[in-house]
C-alpha cells in the first residue's frame, strides 16, 4: 500500500515492540517514546527526534513510498522502518551505550560524527544507507538484527557485519 493508516501503524508498532522485548532491547525509558502518524513527508519514510523529544514520526504519505510503489526506488516495510527508528530512539535514551570505544570499533566511527567515515562497501555495509554515517550504520544493522532475531543470514556472515551484530547482541547486558 502506498499510504500508512493508523491501524496499520498500530499493528506494526505492536509487533516490533514484542520483538524488542523478546530480544531484551527494551527499557523503561524507551517506553517514554511516542510514535506519531504524520500527514506527509517529502524526503524520507519516517524520522526520529534524536537529541530532542526522542519521538518517532511516520508519515501517512511519503514521497519515497509513492516512488517505490512505481518501482523508482526500494520500498521499506513499516516494520523495518520502525525497527530502524527504534535504533535511534535507543541511542537517544541510552547515549552512553553508543558514545564509547566499543561502538567506534564496531561501526568504524563515533555515533554522532554526522558524516560518512568509509565509502560504501557491500561487505562492510549492510546497505548503502548504512555507509552514510555511523548512526545510520547502527540503525540499519539494528533493523536487520531485530528482524532476523540476532542470527545473520548467510549473505551477511563476515567479520564486519558480525562485529556490528555482536555489539547489538551485547546491549541488553548494559541496560541498567
Ligand atoms: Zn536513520
Amino acid at each position: 500500500m502506498w499510504f500508512v493508516t493508523l491501524s496499520r501503524l498500530n499493528r506494526a508498532h505492536h509487533h516490533v515492540l514484542g520483538e524488542l522485548e523478546a530480544l531484551g532491547l527494551w527499557s523503561d525509558s524507551m517506553a517514554e517514546v511516542q510514535v506519531w502518524l504524520q500527514p506527509f513527508a517529502i524526503g524520507c519514510f519516517g524520522w526520529q527526534d534524536y537529541g530532542s523529544s526522542g519521538d518517532i514520526h511516520i508519515p501517512a504519505v511519503a514521497t519515497p513510498r509513492i516512488l517505490a510503489k512505481f518501482g523508482f526506488n526500494e520500498g521499506c516495510s513499516l516494520r523495518q522502518l520502525l525497527r530502524h527508528e527504534w535504533a535511534h530512539a535507543l541511542a537517544h535514551h541510552h547515549h552512553d551505550l553508543v558514545a564509547n570505544r566499543d561502538f567506534r570499533q564496531a561501526f568504524d566511527g563515533s555515533h554522532d560524527c554526522g558524516r560518512a567515515v568509509r565509502s560504501y562497501c557491500p561487505t562492510r555495509h549492510i546497505s548503502p544507507y548504512a555507509s552514510t554515517q555511523p548512526m545510520e550504520d547502527f540503525a540499519e544493522n539494528f533493523m536487520h538484527f531485530v528482524k532476523h532475531r540476532g542470527v545473520p543470514p548467510a549473505k551477511w556472515r563476515n567479520r564486519h557485519i558480525e562485529r556490528r551484530w555482536a555489539f547489538i547482541r551485547n546491549l541488553p547486558n548494559l541496560f541498567n
